[in-house]
């Protein structure tokens, strides 16, 4: 049982995976809290699909969400690299070799699934509570005041602003500071979503198209596929840009050839044909970039509010679940040193966190511009090796041997709850289970 940390109290803005995994972690640390998030429902028929590596797998196992887990993950074991017209480059079993790796599975979900897991599992659900999107914070002595666009004022000790790329949190914090810290800059657009399976298909693959300027990921499961486009455009962007229904229909045109080989060897699947069947999909500039400041007086950020990447290779959110456990360790820790920190005390407890997160976060930043430049063939030395080099060094398990695992490896889980199904795997881990006192 969570021993509870009285009068501190946390307001966590925002209600996407990574606020929701905050809250679970707080609710296990006994650190009351209250969530609040902009829109009116959460997301529970939405996304296109998200993956979870093995670090995370991790932290899922302490939070009790393991077992729903393994029941409703999207099982891909296989990668099959493919030119524009389908014929293929390579394949490799590189989603197995991650649980090899790393014990737990990498675990691929309908984002919808995940969120809805993360949702209903949670214990204090009536902490959550949406329709209130923060539009002003303002810092005492002693506490926060935020006051959303409804008009109603929420009081709190700190603030974790997990509210996205586009934080209002991070803004009005930098406002305070009279400092502009906007480093994000797209130079990809993404075009993704879910259809029902092409029969043809083989489920349990990921089906990657490389050609220039473009790239698509299919994943493909039992009962549906999940898509990811990405494009580069024209110009790289530092403006947030609103897309129509129809600049999805012209973008999916576009790429309408694109072809993915079927079972049988006659059989192909085009993009057009998988475009059509679609029953979900959205359009938006794929942001890169890592904020310099994570914090300042009692606020403090998380997730995409801080870094944001391409989502190729799957670290976004598995960035922003590391920062939630590297945070509520040491919240957790100053709590039960001091059950009313002062705001020296919390800047230095930011600043670890920050300090802890900032190198792992760049990597992973970097690693996915490499990726996804590599893939889309962005000058003529990657095209080259994309097609004649790496499919003879088994170019998957290779990156991940070299760039993916090494981050996995330095995944930390929260240092107060039990791992009850720890799995070692190839790759040690840095930070061991936690010795939980009963
Ligand atoms: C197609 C696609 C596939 C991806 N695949 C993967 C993957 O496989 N693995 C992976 O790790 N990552 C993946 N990512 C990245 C991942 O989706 C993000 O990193 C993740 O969603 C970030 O979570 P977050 O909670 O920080 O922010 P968000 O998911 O953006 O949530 C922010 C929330 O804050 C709310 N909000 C905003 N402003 C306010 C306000 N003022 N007041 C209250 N609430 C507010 C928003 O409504 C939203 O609910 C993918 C991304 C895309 C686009």
């Amino acid at each position: 049982m969570a021993e509870k940390t009285d009068n501190f109290r946390v307001i966590v803005v925002g209600g996407g995976p990574v606020a929701l995994t905050a809250a679970h972690a707080l609710s296990q640390a006994g650190i009351d809290f209250v969530l609040l998030e902009r829109r009116k429902a959460l997301d529970k028929d939405a996304g296109s699909s998200v993956a979870v590596w093995p670090h995370n797998v991790r932290l899922f196992d302490q939070l009790g969400l393991l077992e729903e887990a393994e029941r409703t993950y999207m099982p891909v074991k296989y990668k099959r690299n493919l030119r524009r017209d389908g014929t293929e480059m390579s394949r490799s079993d590189m989603f197995e070799a991650i649980g090899i790796n790393h014990g737990h599975k990498w675990m691929c979900f309908h984002r919808a699934k995940l969120m809805d897991m993360l949702c209903k599992n949670l214990p204090d659900q009536g902490k959550v509570q949406l329709d209130k999107e923060v539009v002003s914070i303002e810092n005492t002595a002693t506490g926060v005041t935020v006051t959303c666009a409804d008009q109603s004022i929420h009081t709190g000790s700190i603030i974790i602003g997990a509210d996205g790329v586009h934080s209002t949190i991070r803004k009005l914090m930098n406002e305070k500071t009279g400092k502009v810290d906007e480093p994000f800059v797209a130079t990809y657009r993404g075009l993704y979503g879910y259809s029902s399976r092409s029969l043809e298909l083989e489920p349990g693959v990921l089906y990657e198209t490389h050609t220039k300027s473009l790239t698509i990921q299919l994943i493909v499961a039992e009962e549906q596929q999940h898509f990811l486009v990405y494009e580069r455009m024209a110009q790289p962007t530092k403006e947030r840009t609103r897309y129509t229904d129809e600049d999805q229909d012209t973008m999916a045109q576009r790429f309408a050839d694109v072809r993915f080989p079927g079972m049988q060897s006659d059989q192909w699947v085009t993009f057009a044909q998988v475009w059509a069947q679609r029953q979900w999909s959205a359009i938006g500039n794929l942001e890169e970039g890592i904020v310099g400041k994570w914090h300042s007086e009692r606020t403090v950020l998380v997730g995409d509010a801080v870094h944001k990447m391409t989502p190729n290779t799957g670290f976004g959110m598995n960035s922003g679940l590391q920062g939630v456990a590297q945070l509520v360790n040491r919240l957790r820790a100053l709590l039960q040193a001091n059950a009313a920190p002062d705001t020296d005390a919390l800047d230095k407890t930011f600043r670890e966190y920050q300090t802890a997160r900032m190198g792992n976060s760049k990597e992973a930043v970097d690693m996915s511009a490499l990726y996804t430049r590599l893939v889309a063939w962005n000058n003529p030395v990657w095209k080259f090796a994309d097609q004649y080099l790496l499919p003879h060094v088994n170019g998957d398990v290779t990156s991940l041997n070299l760039l993916m695992s090494p981050i996995v490896q330095k995944g930390v889980p929260l240092d107060f709850l039990e791992e009850k199904s720890f799995k070692a795997g190839k790759y040690s881990y840095h930070t061991p289970p936690p010795v939980v006192n009963a």
